[in-house]
């Protein structure tokens, strides 16, 4: 659970206080600066949880205009009432009774990514290795196709894979002789077509307009960044079909 969620967690709670007690002029203090803008313009579009701040505000809209007021408290050790808190927050962990924490829609589908990705990485880790992971790290904001239409998704993704209609990968399925490309006879693996290839020189020459660091002259970087893979799908439906 992030620091965020906990943060605006503790804010619903001190209303739901509010509103069972029912006080009418209430002051909750937060040291949370982003919770707090995100509460304060509703912005339930760039906030990590959108659900919880959708909460508060339809908490907030319970009570009489202008009677709750949430303020910024920074962090700081040497205020007592900061003292207080942080003693209760060290007792809280010591409680026998476990308070069950409300998820929203958000938070949950989170947790279930994070529990695919953890088998993901198991798997990743155990397994036997292959051409791909000689490449390509594990890493999980690292390549996205969002965005992209089926084809594009296609061609990218099979250059990844090395599942493609190079001889190589004809090779690999029994159907190529050599696999050696039939142009400067080397294997014709996704290396050689963007790296080698004496017939993707004009492809070679677009993706340096993008590349400007030598480093990332490297399949991994050329078939992952935005620009760089836009460049090779277009040429591969501009020029080839594989
Ligand atoms: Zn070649």
């Amino acid at each position: 659970m992030s620091v965020y969620y906990v943060e605006a967690y503790a804010i619903v709670k001190g209303l739901e206080i509010a509103e069972k007690y029912g006080h009418k002029d209430i002051n909750i203090y937060s040291d949370s600066l982003s919770v707090l803008l995100d509460v304060k313009y509703f912005n339930l579009t760039k906030s990590a949880h959108p659900g919880i701040i959708f909460e508060i505000g339809e908490k907030i809209r319970g009570f009489k205009v202008g009677s709750v007021k949430i303020s910024w408290l920074p962090s700081n050790k040497s205020i007592n009432m900061i003292k207080k808190v942080d003693g209760y927050a060290k007792a809280a962990t010591r409680l026998d009774e476990i308070e069950k924490i409300i998820m929203y829609k958000k938070e949950k589908l989170e947790s279930v990514q994070d529990w695919i990705w953890k088998i993901r990485k198991e798997e990743w880790e155990k397994y036997c290795t292959c051409k791909y992971k000689e490449v390509y790290t594990l890493n999980r904001l690292e390549f996205s196709t969002k965005g992209m239409s089926r084809r594009q998704e296609t061609i990218i993704n099979r250059l990844r894979l090395q599942q493609n209609g190079l001889n190589a990968g004809k090779y690999k399925l029994g159907l190529h002789e050599t696999g050696n490309c039939d142009s400067c006879g080397s294997f014709q693996d996704v290396k050689h077509f963007l790296m080698e290839c004496k017939e993707t020189r004009d492809l070679r020459k677009e993706l340096k307009t993008v590349i400007t660091n030598e480093k990332d002259w490297n399949i991994k970087y050329i078939t992952t960044e935005k620009d760089t893979t836009r460049i090779v799908i277009n040429y591969i439906i501009k020029k080839i079909n594989i």
